[in-house]
């Protein structure tokens, strides 16, 4: 059997890692600066990380939700502690996808509404908000109608009070990741949490990529000082392990049967999960963020070829005067760094692990700056 072919590939074998750094087959050492879309929070095979995933494999790995799963209470707690969330509710899934889809399932359980206001060019993984996904409409499935959703654009104030009205939700990423990298302003944010409760909607921010301390923050709508009713969260959350969830206001009430799930909140899932808080916490990791991240905005603003630098923290797009396709094929093949990218052609986006070193940062703006440099010479 093959696999079946939907996105490209580097012809790249990685078979170890550590820290920010893979190796290939070849031996080849790598310089990781997107952590297979932004999952690895902590760096790869964290020593604790590693630990505490042996030790609760040694014990018990899975039973379903029909009996207590005490890990999942302490990861609940840690959550709470660490995010600032106490008084919500944490309700557990395993993909990003799979948290927005229970998000906008619990929304409308609880308003009764089916309107769902989302931002153009915002990506929330493959639900039933995927139609702007792509602009190839040989591949938007007919089903994926766009029947009750309305795109409108990022921080446009007046376009958004204008859709608002009955509406259940609003779905807004904390940072647009998918885009290149476009920040949501605070006061814009803070206009949606008043006009959700004027109106009865409720507010969902889709941290899934922005979130567990990426941002400086341990999530990225904490700038801007408002409480959504509904935060979803995946990728760092399991520093490569499938754990996701949803974090819900008290004032949307549980009741049986309302969501469900088979594998959600595992004990390996939950291992995972307190390993990377712990990190987070003891080892500082957003003041790291904030810290390495400013520096390398900075330096980045200042090289030649880059037309904008946006975002906070460690979730950075580097915004090219041209298409940016053939500088990170030359960094990952000349200078082995991986980066990621956007679907603005011409932006390139940094996601590494959270406690990656200034020397490290240093290794990626020397070989950046090469490239960029041999690119416009070429071009000349
Ligand atoms: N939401 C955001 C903001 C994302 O960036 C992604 C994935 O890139 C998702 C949701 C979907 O997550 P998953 O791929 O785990 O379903």
């Amino acid at each position: 059997m093959k696999l079946f072919d939907v996105y490209p590939l580097f012809d790249i074998e990685p078979v170890k890692a550590q820290g920010s750094w893979l190796w290939d087959k070849a031996g080849q050492k790598y310089l990781d600066l997107y952590g297979g879309h932004a999952v690895i929070s902590i760096g790869h095979s964290h020593p604790h990380y590693v630990k505490k995933m042996e030790e609760q494999l040694e014990k018990i790995a899975f039973y379903s939700n029909s009996v207590k799963i005490k890990v999942q209470e302490e990861l609940a707690e840690k959550l709470g502690e660490l995010s600032g969330y106490q008084t919500y509710n944490l309700f557990f899934c395993n993909s990003g996808a799979e948290a927005n889809e229970n998000a906008l399932k619990l929304a409308s359980f609880h308003n009764g509404r089916k309107k769902i206001i989302a931002f153009e060019k915002s990506f929330h993984g493959r639900t039933s908000l995927a139609v702007a996904a792509t602009n190839d409409k040989s591949i938007q499935a007919p089903v994926n109608s766009e029947h009750n959703i309305v795109f409108v654009p990022l921080n446009d104030a007046d376009a958004f009070k204008k859709a608002m009205g009955e509406v259940c939700a609003v779905i807004i990423e904390g940072i647009q990741g998918v885009a290149g990298i476009q920040v949501p302003n605070n006061d814009f944010l803070k206009l949606i949490r008043e006009e959700c409760t004027k109106n009865g909607a409720v507010m969902i921010l889709d941290e899934v990529q922005s979130g567990y301390g990426r941002s400086g923050k341990f999530f990225a709508h904490s700038f801007a000082d408002c409480r959504p009713d509904i935060i979803t969260i995946a990728k760092g959350m399991g520093n490569g392990f499938p754990v996701a969830g949803l974090l819900i206001s008290p004032e949307i009430p549980s009741k049986h049967g309302m969501l469900g799930t088979t594998f959600g909140g595992n004990y390996l899932a939950c291992a995972a999960g307190i390993a990377v808080l712990d990190v987070i916490k003891d080892e500082k990791l957003m003041h790291n963020a904030t810290a390495i991240g400013n520096y390398l905005i900075e330096k980045m603003k200042t090289i030649k070829g880059v037309k904008e630098v946006r975002g906070k923290g460690l979730m950075i797009g580097i915004e090219l005067e041209f298409n940016a396709t053939q500088v990170r094929g030359d960094l990952v093949f000349k200078h082995h760094i991986f980066t990621g990218s956007a679907s603005n052609k011409n932006t390139i986006r940094l996601l590494p692990p959270l406690n990656i070193s200034k020397s490290e940062a240093d290794i990626f703006l020397e070989g950046f700056s090469t490239v960029l440099k041999s690119h416009l010479q070429t071009v000349a």
